[in-house]
C-alpha cells in the first residue's frame, strides 16, 4: 500500500522559491571579480536567474544539457546556478585551478554547451578556445562596461545584457527529482578525472542533512560566508542550504588571502563560515600580524583536508570561535561526517574532546559507513584498526559520469572512498590517510596525514608533509618535508625532538627535508603526487646505511 501523501518533487529550483518568498529581502553580498562590493537580495537573484533560464533557452539549452561555470563564488555564479538546474539543465561547474589541459578534457568529455565565465579565466579560455569542441557560447559574468576584456574570444555574450533582454516570465521545475541537476569532476589523482552527476533529489536530500543541528546548523539570522569555492564539490552545499534557511549570504569573489576574508568577516557581521585548512591558516597568520579581531564569527567547519590541532586551539583559544571538523568528497556531494560532540564527549574536559575534534566525526543520517580489508571484510569499529572506508547513501555517487571506472560500488551497495580510516567506539571516523598515501613500512600501515598534523604545529613550520621513501629493508619509511615560516632557520633535530611522544617511535620519519616550496593541489590540498615526483631521486640516509649493513 502506497501512503497518501502528497508527490512534491524534491528539485532545487524550490530552494530559490523559497528563499524569495519567505527571505526576499535577505541581502546576498559579493566582493565583486570587477572589485566593488555589490549587495542584491533572494527576490531579485530569483528574478534574474528566471531571465537568464529564457537566456538559456533562447541560446537552444535543453533539459539535460551540460552548461559550465567557471567562476569564483559571487551573486551572478549562484544567478547562474539556478538559471541552468530550474530548467533541468546540468550545472557543470570547472575547477579553474586545473591546468589547461585538464580544463579541456574535462569540458569536452562534459559536452558543455556554453560556459559562464569570470573576466579572470578569459585568458585561459581565450587561448585554448578551439579546443573546446562542443561549445557553441561563451557568457562573461560581467557588464558590458567591462566586455572589451573578452575581445579575445569573438562572439562572447555578455551576462548582464542577458539578463535586461530576456523576460523572468519562465517555468521552473516539472521534472523528475531524479533529474541530473549538477556535475562535478574529481581530482583524478590518479587516471583522468571523473565526473560525479549530482541529481535534485541528491543536492536537495544533502541540503537538508547539512541544515542538521549536529552538521552545519545554519539558521536564518546566520551571515554565512563559503569560502569554500562552489566549484569545489558545491561550497559544501551552502549555495543551497543558505537559502534553504534564509541566511544573509557572503560571497568573497576572487579574493581569498586573510587580509581579504578578515574584511568580509568583520564589515558584514558575519557568524558563520568554511573552508580548506589553508585558508584558515592564512587567516590566522594574518590575524596575528595585525592583531585583528572575530568580533561576530562564532563557527566554522574546516574539512576538505585533515584539520591541524594549532587551527582548532587559535580559534577557540584566541578567538572564542568553534571550529567543527568535517569530512566528505565530491563523490559523496560533499558531506560525509562531521565531528560534532555527542552526549558523552560533550561531558568531557575540554582538553580531552580536543581528540575527538581532530578526528573527521560522525555519520549524519542518510551516510552508512564501514570499514573493510583489502577483500572486503567488514572490521572492527575499534578506534584503532586501520580499514577501508566504505559509504552508501542518497547523497552518494553510484556510477561516474558515462561510466567512467566501470562498477564502482561493493557488493552491499558501498562505495570506496579511497581513504583508510579507523572509527571508534562512539562512532567517530579518524581518516589516517589516502590508500595511495599510506605508508607500508615492515608489513605495518603508518598515517602520513597525524605526522603531518604534528610537524605543522612546530612554531617554525609553515607548512609540512610527509611521504614514504623506499627502504631496502621496511619497503617504506616516512620522510617529513618542511616549509618554515619566512626568516625561520631550523634543524632537522628540533623537529625529530619535537615529535618525540607524540607519535610511536616506529613512526618517527627517517628524515626531514626543509624545502622552499610544498605544491597544492587544485583544490587547496598537498599535493603528494607531485613531491613523489620531485622526490624521485632522492635516497634516505638510513636506507644507504642499511645497504652498506647489508
Ligand atoms: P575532493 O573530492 O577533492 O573533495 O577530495 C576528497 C578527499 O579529500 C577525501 O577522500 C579525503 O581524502 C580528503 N579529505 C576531505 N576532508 C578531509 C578531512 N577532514 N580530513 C582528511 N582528509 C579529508
Amino acid at each position: 500500500m502506497l501512503g497518501l501523501m502528497q508527490n512534491w518533487p524534491l528539485t532545487v529550483d524550490k530552494i530559490l522559491d523559497h528563499a524569495k518568498a519567505w527571505h526576499g529581502e535577505t541581502e546576498i553580498v559579493t566582493r565583486s571579480v570587477e572589485g566593488p562590493i555589490v549587495r542584491t537580495t533572494y527576490a531579485q537573484v530569483h528574478e534574474r536567474a528566471k531571465r537568464m533560464s529564457n537566456a538559456l533557452k533562447g541560446l537552444g539549452v535543453k533539459p539535460g544539457d551540460r552548461v559550465a561555470t567557471l567562476a569564483w563564488n559571487t551573486a551572478r555564479h549562484i544567478e547562474a546556478w539556478y538559471a541552468i538546474m530550474g530548467i533541468g539543465a546540468v550545472c557543470h561547474t570547472l575547477n579553474p585551478r586545473l591546468f589547461p589541459d585538464q580544463l579541456c578534457y574535462i569540458v569536452n568529455h562534459a559536452e558543455d554547451q556554453i560556459i559562464f565565465t569570470d573576466l579572470t579565466f578569459l585568458p585561459v579560455l581565450a587561448e585554448h578556445r578551439a579546443k573546446l569542441t562542443s561549445v557553441k557560447h561563451i557568457v562573461v559574468l560581467t557588464d558590458e562596461a567591462h566586455m572589451d576584456a573578452a575581445a579575445a574570444i569573438p562572439g562572447a555574450l555578455c551576462f548582464e545584457t542577458l539578463v535586461v533582454q530576456n523576460s523572468a516570465d519562465c517555468e521552473w521545475g516539472g521534472f523528475d527529482e531524479n533529474t541530473a541537476a549538477g556535475l562535478c569532476y574529481t581530482s583524478g589523482t590518479t587516471g583522468n578525472p571523473k565526473g560525479v552527476l549530482y541529481s535534485h533529489r541528491s543536492n536537495f536530500l544533502h541540503t537538508l542533512v547539512t541544515l542538521n543541528a549536529d552538521v552545519m546548523a545554519l539558521r536564518a539570522q546566520d551571515v554565512v560566508l563559503p569560502v569554500v569555492p562552489m566549484f569545489h564539490a558545491n561550497a559544501w552545499g551552502i549555495a543551497f542550504s543558505a537559502p534553504a534557511v534564509g541566511a544573509k549570504l557572503v560571497m568573497p569573489g576572487p579574493k581569498l588571502d586573510g587580509a581579504s576574508v578578515h574584511e568580509l568577516l568583520e564589515s558584514e557581521g558575519v557568524t558563520f563560515s568554511a573552508a580548506v585548512p589553508t585558508v584558515w591558516q592564512m587567516l590566522l597568520t594574518h590575524l596575528r600580524d595585525t592583531g585583528g579581531k572575530l568580533s561576530t564569527l562564532k563557527r566554522v567547519v574546516i574539512g576538505g583536508s585533515a584539520v591541524p590541532e594549532s587551527i582548532v586551539r587559535a580559534f577557540k583559544g584566541d578567538y572564542g570561535v568553534e571550529v567543527t571538523h568535517a569530512w566528505g568528497m565530491t563523490e559523496t556531494s560533499p558531506l560525509g561526517t562531521q565531528a560534532t560532540p555527542n552526549a558523552a564527549i560533550a561531558a568531557m574536559p575540554a582538553e580531552e574532546q580536543i581528540r575527538y575534534r581532530l578526528k573527521q566525526g560522525r555519520a549524519p543520517l542518510g551516510i552508512e559507513m564501514k570499514l573493510t580489508d583489502d577483500a572486503g571484510a567488514r572490521l572492527p569499529h575499534d578506534g584503532t584498526t586501520f580499514g577501508r572506508l566504505k559509504v552508501k547513501g542518497p547523497f552518494v555517487v553510484r556510477e561516474y559520469f558515462k561510466g567512467e571506472g566501470g562498477e564502482i560500488l561493493d557488493s552491499e551497495g558501498f562505495f570506496d572512498t579511497g581513504d583508510v580510516a579507523t572509527i571508534d567506539e562512539h562512532g567517530f571516523m579518524q581518516i589516517t590517510d589516502r590508500a595511495k598515501d599510506v605508508i607500508k613500512s615492515g608489513g605495518e600501515w603508518i598515517s602520513s596525514i597525524e605526522i603531518e598534523n604534528l610537524a605543522v604545529g612546530h612554531p617554525k613550520a609553515a607548512i609540512a608533509a610527509v611521504i614514504g621513501a623506499a627502504h631496502p629493508k621496511w619497503d617504506e619509511r616516512p620522510v617529513l618535508l618542511v616549509k618554515l615560516k619566512d626568516g625561520e632557520t631550523a634543524t632537522k633535530q628540533e623537529f625529530l625532538d619535537f615529535l618525540e611522544g607524540k607519535i610511536a617511535k616506529w613512526w618517527t620519519p627517517d628524515d626531514v627535508v626543509f624545502v622552499d616550496d610544498i605544491p597544492l593541489g587544485a583544490t587547496g590540498k598537498i599535493d603528494k603526487k607531485l613531491i613523489r615526483e620531485r622526490m624521485k631521486d632522492y635516497v634516505l640516509p638510513t636506507a644507504e646505511k642499511a645497504k652498506e649493513r647489508a
